[in-house]
């Protein structure tokens, strides 16, 4: 079978994806959530479609709409809202060609179909990832003591991760990456937990590093998939402080090493992550988002993510979060990068064209059907 033929075939696991809209959008509420929050207004005659991720939604879902390719934004806005949000949901998540979604729920959740809904309206199975910082905020919330914040976190964590296959920490997002990893004492977490529960307020955010690390060594006791949220996302992130390389003092610690670690993402870090994924045999890696916003010119991001990473710690991941365009165009554009580098490495003597196919399966799909033991 010709190699794109198998490319687009192959059933993907999206191992890092968040639910579709389950909601009625507006037109600027659509537009803003197809790239990683920048909010309008944009200047006259233009739309947020005049970017690489608008042009691929115009190139590859207008089809799937009725539309012609490359549709214009107000042709595209015209037909999406006449079909209604979850109609369009019906046609492009099937067309992602997912069989195993693996959903982190927490943000934003009751604006998104769960995860049931989403493998019933896009085919597969779902499964949980459970979001680490989200059990700290549910225990403030529920009026947790700092004398057992320790006990209760660990509690709540064997609960939620009963019916999941993988952690995830954001700590990125409230931290950084460049964390002294080592496990925090138990007097250090309640003396931690007192001052973030005396501050946190009805809608508690945990930003505290010693929580935050305690977290992630409570997961790591769990032997659960541990994955880590590192390169681009909005604005509320220091990008500069979400570069992978800043997680070498956790991933040298002997009981991480016995984890898989899924760095998420990685761009503009990937070479790096790359570099990880060589040197340490648990660690695996993404251009998970990376792919949709950076369109047209996936087949380089992917190319570069297959330089120095074993293709046995390649996963796909789609990162899609509310418009169900993104859960499909991370799959269309990642299938159509993939076979493209494949094929030039082909054409060029270097690759075989079964180790192509080879190669494609196993970051597409055997990859984390292995390490998530699906
Ligand atoms: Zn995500």
């Amino acid at each position: 079978m010709p190699l794109e033929e198998f490319t687009a075939g192959l059933a993907l696991v999206d191992h890092h994806v968040h639910g579709a809209f389950a909601e009625t959008l507006t037109r600027q509420e659509f537009e803003e959530a197809l790239n990683e929050g920048s909010p309008g207004p944009v200047p006259p005659g233009t739309t947020q479609l005049d970017s690489q991720v608008g042009f691929a939604v115009r190139a590859r879902c207008a089809p799937l709409l009725d539309l012609p390719a490359h549709a214009s934004a107000d042709a595209y806005w015209a037909r999406r809202a006449e079909l209604g949000d979850l109609a369009v949901a019906a046609r492009l998540l099937p067309a992602a060609g997912v069989d195993h979604w693996l959903v982190d729920t927490e943000h934003q959740g009751e604006r998104l179909l769960s995860p049931a809904e989403l493998a019933r309206t896009g085919g597969g199975a779902a499964h949980r990832i459970v979001r680490l910082e989200a059990l700290a905020e549910t225990l403030a919330a529920a009026g947790t003591s700092a004398a057992s914040y320790a006990d209760d976190y660990r509690d709540l964590l064997r609960a939620a991760c009963r019916d999941a296959v993988g952690v995830k920490t954001i700590a990125a997002y409230r931290t950084g990456l460049d964390l002294d990893w080592s496990r925090p004492r138990d007097a250090d977490v309640r003396e931690a937990a007192r001052r973030w529960l005396a501050a946190a307020g009805p809608a508690p955010r945990l930003a505290d590093p010693v929580l935050v690390r305690f977290g992630v060594h409570c997961a790591v006791g769990l032997g659960l998939p541990l994955q880590i949220h590192t390169g681009l996302g909005d604005r509320d992130l220091d990008l500069r402080r979400a570069d992978p390389l800043l997680l070498l003092g956790l991933l040298r610690r002997p009981d991480v090493m016995a984890v898989p670690v899924m760095l998420l993402h990685c761009y503009p870090y990937h070479r790096g992550a790359g570099w990880l994924a060589q040197a340490f045999e648990n660690v695996y890696c993404d251009v998970g988002l990376a792919v949709n916003q950076v369109g047209a010119r996936a087949p380089a991001v992917v190319a570069e993510s297959l330089e120095l990473a074993p293709f046995a710690k390649l996963l796909y991941s789609s990162d899609a979060f509310g418009p169900p365009e993104l859960h499909f165009l991370g799959a269309a554009l990642w299938r159509r990068a993939a076979a493209a580098a494949a094929r030039a490495w082909v054409a060029a003597g270097d690759w075989s064209e079964p180790d192509a196919r080879r190669v494609i399966a196993m970051v597409g799909r055997e990859n984390a059907l292995r390490a998530y033991r699906l």
